[in-house]
């Protein structure tokens, strides 16, 4: 392979567009060549698209044929690091690269020239007539120095209108520039707020700033209980590698707790890090991508996709919560932003820290093989103990029907509110009710396209179906036999329990969280810090309240269902009904006073709510661990989910069963194929989906044997594949 960096004016290139075509086209270099790397625009047909210089050209094409590049765009080259990340990351995944490019280049407009604003510094004329508000903007002006603001800064700083800041710049008594928006981040110092550390984190600490100022690769389970202050260890490796110059990407599962995230980045290291999430802007995407290309942004926050920015020197990757399902993307491009964190830091010789008071079995596991080194927390910071977590059996209460909080936590939530403390009652199910049944035919409301119950929500006023989004107003008769007034709710929702909890607890304040009730990022977050300020009684929650946020008046978790989780014949269903437990009674007595976790349950000796009861984490895993490897499963084997679908339900079936009979390629490494079943949800959006399953020995190279065995059947008409490496979610 040629490894020259630059190519004149007139050779060949090889650049990779984003388009789906399944090769890389040849382009001749424009006038003044072009950088290996280069991201570029180049003609394709009648448009223009976005492409990287990838290498020298084939030449396998008429060379008078060939178009030469339009342009070079205005950004810093794609490293040989990045370029060497997506084609391992796309193997790994079996995706083509055209997609995984499309990943790296997720900010709009990158070939434009940045779009220009005004800012202001001081000038030097006087004004004619000195007011207040005049004063305070020169003022704030000389404060600053030789500094610039724009107009919405220097308006807040000065509490003046912005016309009092054109009227100063229009008599010369303040500057006014045009300057380029994509600018630099402030920057972060790494000594500016540190805490005194306790013992063990400061050993934790010192052992993970070793491993950055090492340069070198490596991983390292960051394991320590809800509030065990695992976030300030980590900020002292994040402090490590921007001392060293070097960026750091904190990846987060949920754009809820960024915020909470950034004031204390704020506080450790003097100002705010960069942002890369779905809540972000377009321009500040484009500012985020083009200074984490140059340099001028030292710590990215974000969530998973932030791992494909082009960061100019990747020092750290933090995954929070690492085990959370929500690392794992499982539309596009199926891939776990926890591997591939992993992956990237193993060519750019960074480091990894997973953090977890939960952590994978995965994790788990490669810690135990010594392919992780392992730090452990093991208590919480200051005063605070986890709580005490006990059963309750459901089976010795006596609840009428439609009711779900028994007689005994009843008083236990009562006896919180009367001393002033919080109680959280936690139910994983979004709406009012899971099922709405027609009394007199039987008949149960499902979504017209999928295989999946529509779930009452309330608040709408809707039914909705959770798999495709399809929402219709509740109906007043049955849609099957007309009946009226027959429809009923049955089970319970989080929307529900909150309508019993208010019947239950009259004087009590309520606040219900679920993703589905808050229309922005910024209104769940005003909710939250409600809520730990002492803003309600009884918080009444799903799984997003299982992550991270500090509520420190909580003293009393309720679990309404500990079995709901059990049930269904998911491979991960055990660990995770242990992860979500612990991490939930994890919010109760954070602050000086001792926790209790309460957990409502028909089994009390399953072995996995005596696992959680007991606190025996390293007991659970091992039994865990013991089994998987029994059976063969991940991690001590390899699974590959394949997802058939089309609207046609025999074509489906047809081909998976012609897939299963052709299974050499599988064979040969030794793996099988378990399948064709309707997959668990078997109608999504009006498609029909089938579901086969490759099983395979650890060291098996299982992606070449997928992508041979694959390639032997041709996709006609609706058809689709879709092959899921290390599948999380069996639907
Ligand atoms: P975790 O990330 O393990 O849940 P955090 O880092 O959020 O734990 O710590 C829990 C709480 O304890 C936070 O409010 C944090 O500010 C506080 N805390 C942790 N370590 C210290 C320390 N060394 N000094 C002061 N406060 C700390
Ligand atoms: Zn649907």
């Amino acid at each position: 392979m040629d490894d020259r960096s630059h190519f004149a004016a007139g050779e060949l290139v090889s650049v990779l567009t984003a388009q789906p075509l399944d090769r890389f086209l040849d382009y001749q270099a424009p006038e003044g060549g072009v950088f290996l790397g280069a991201y570029v625009q180049v003609p394709l047909g009648p448009r223009q698209v976005l492409g990287v210089v990838w290498g020298p050209g084939k030449g396998d094409f008429d060379y008078a044929k060939v178009r030469p590049v339009t342009r070079v765009l205005d950004v810093a080259p794609m490293r040989a690091e990045l370029r060497s990340f997506l084609e391992r990351a796309g193997e790994y995944t079996l995706t083509p690269l055209t997609a995984m490019l499309r990943l790296a280049t997720r900010a709009p407009g990158l070939g434009e020239a940045p779009s220009m604003r005004k800012i202001y510094r001081l000038g030097n004329a006087e004004p004619e007539r000195m007011t207040d508000a005049r004063r305070r903007v020169l003022e704030v002006l000389s404060e600053m120095g030789g500094l610039s603001l724009t107009q919405g800064e220097l308006a807040d700083a000065a509490g003046v209108t912005p016309s009092v800041i054109k009227g100063l710049a229009k008599m010369g008594a303040v500057r006014e520039e045009e300057a380029p928006r994509d600018t630099a981040f402030p920057r972060l110092d790494p000594d500016y707020g540190g805490k005194q550390l306790a013992e063990d984190q400061a050993a934790a600490a010192q052992s993970l700033r070793e491993g950055v100022a090492s340069g070198r690769y490596g991983t390292v389970l960051l394991k320590g209980v809800t509030g065990s202050g695992k976030t300030e260890v980590y900020l002292e490796a994040v402090a490590e590698c921007l001392a060293q110059g070097r960026q750091a990407l904190v990846l987060l599962p949920e754009i809820a707790l960024t915020s909470e995230f950034l004031t204390r980045v704020e506080a450790r290291f003097g100002a705010k890090p960069a942002e890369w999430h779905s809540g972000v802007t377009v321009t500040e995407r484009r500012r985020v991508w083009k200074q984490v290309a140059q340099g001028g942004a030292q710590l990215v926050v974000g969530a998973r996709s932030a791992l494909f920015l082009p960061f100019r020197d990747l020092g750290l990757t933090v995954v929070d919560e690492e085990h959370d399902t929500s690392y794992k993307q499982d539309e596009g491009v199926l891939y776990n932003a926890r591997d591939m964190a992993v992956l990237r830091a193993s060519i750019c010789a960074g480091r990894v820290v997973l953090a977890s008071a939960t952590p994978s079995l995965e994790s788990w596991a490669n810690a135990d093989a010594g392919k992780y080194q392992r730090l452990d927390l093991v208590s919480r910071f200051g005063a605070s103990v986890m709580p005490e977590m006990r059963s309750l059996d459901m089976r010795a209460e006596t609840l009428p029907s439609n009711r779900w909080v028994s007689p005994s936590l009843q008083s236990e939530v009562l006896a919180r509110i009367e001393r002033g403390e919080q109680a959280m009652l936690f139910l994983n199910r979004r709406g009012y009710a899971p099922v709405t049944i027609c009394r007199a035919c039987g008949h149960q409301i499902g979504c017209p396209h999928c295989d999946a119950r529509m779930v009452e929500h309330r608040f709408l006023q809707r039914l909705v179906c959770h798999q495709c989004g399809e929402t219709v107003p509740k109906p007043e008769v049955c849609p099957s036999c007309e009946a009226e007034d027959k429809l009923a709710a049955v089970g319970p929702g989080v929307e529900r329990l909150a309508e019993e909890a208010a019947e239950l607890f009259p004087q009590a304040r309520l606040a219900v969280l679920s993703s589905d009730l808050f229309g922005s990022a910024r209104a769940l977050k005003e909710e939250i810090e409600k809520i730990a300020s002492g803003g309600a009684d009884i918080v009444i929650g799903t799984q997003l309240v299982a992550k991270g946020h500090n509520f420190p008046l909580l003293t009393l978790v309720g679990v309404i269902d500990a079995d709901l989780g059990l049930q269904g014949s998911d491979l991960r269903a055990a660990e995770r009904t242990f992860q979500l437990m612990r991490q939930v009674a994890g919010r109760a007595g954070r602050a000086e006073k001792p926790g209790v976790a309460l957990l409502q349950t028909y089994q009390p000796e399953h072995p996995v709510i005596r696992a959680i009861l007991s606190g025996d984490e390293e007991g659970f895993w091992q039994a865990e661990a013991e089994e998987r490897r029994a059976a063969g499963m991940p991690p001590y084997g390899r699974l590959a989910g394949v997802i058939l679908s089309s609207t046609e339900a025999q074509e489906v079936f047809d081909l998976g069963n012609a897939m299963a009979r052709q299974d050499a390629p599988l064979r040969r490494i030794g793996a099988q194929v378990y399948g064709p079943a309707p997959a668990p949800i078997a109608k999504v959006r009006g498609r029909h989906r089938v579901r086969l399953l490759v099983k395979a020995p650890k060291g098996a190279a299982l992606q070449p044997a997928l992508a041979d065995w694959a390639a032997q059947f041709r996709l006609r008409g609706e058809l689709r594949m879709a092959i899921d490496i290390d599948p999380q979610n069996f639907f």
